[in-house]
Order: structure tokens, then sequence, then C-alpha cells
């Protein structure tokens, strides 16, 4: 567990549908939507691998703050909060969604490893 290509997919599987339905449902345009979908996307699976890039998993305690479960508080209530933008202000929020959304969701799976998270 806990490959790139397993961040990837998990990422993908659990945020691409979000990222669409928000942009069905609250972009202002089409283009606008193709566009913020697009970034979006791309963010999100950036977002999937970006705690193994700033910690590499090339030793066995490698997870450190940038794979905290205090980390993972702060991008899943900063996930919700850019969601919260995108309903009462602007579409375009949705791309910082998928930045920290596939980050939060890379520190979920990694949190059902044996090894964990660490707490701060
Ligand atoms: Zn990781």
């Amino acid at each position: 567990m806990g490959n790139r290509e397993e961040h990837i997919s998990l990422g993908m599987a659990i945020g691409a549908p979000i990222i669409i339905g928000m942009l069905v449902g609250f972009a202002d345009s089409f283009a606008a939507g193709l566009w913020q979908a697009l970034l979006g996307l791309f963010l999100l699976a950036v977002g999937s691998v970006l705690p193994d890039w700033l910690e590499p998993p090339t030793h066995w305690n490698h997870r450190q703050e940038n794979h905290s479960k205090e980390t993972l508080y702060g991008t899943g209530i900063f996930s919700a909060v850019s969601i919260v933008l995108v309903i009462l202000h602007d579409s375009a929020w949705i791309i910082l969604f998928g930045l920290l959304f596939g980050y939060s969701l890379h520190l979920l799976l990694d949190s059902t490893t044996k090894m964990g998270l660490p707490d701060e």
C-alpha cells in the first residue's frame, strides 16, 4: 500500500466526482468550468503525491510534520472551506480544493498503514 499510483487512483476515484459535480452545479459558464476542472483535477493528482515529494519514503522514519495528523486536520478543514467558497463565492476555489483534498486523501491512505501518521 501507499505507492504513487495508488495515491493518484484513490485521489481521482474520490476527488474527481466531487470536482466535476461542484463545477456542473456552480461554474459561471461551460468554458470557466472546463478549465477549472482541468486545473482542479491536475492539482488533485499533484496533491495526492505531494506529501511523498516533501518527505520522500526512502527511510523508515520518513513521515514527519508533512505527514502528521495535525496536517491532515488542516488540509481537511481547508478542503471544506474551499467547498463553501465555491458555493458562496466563486467556482475557481475548486482548484485549491483539488490540491488540499488530494493531500488529505494521501494522508488518509497513509494513516491506514501499520506505520500510521505522527501526531504533529
Ligand atoms: Zn506518504
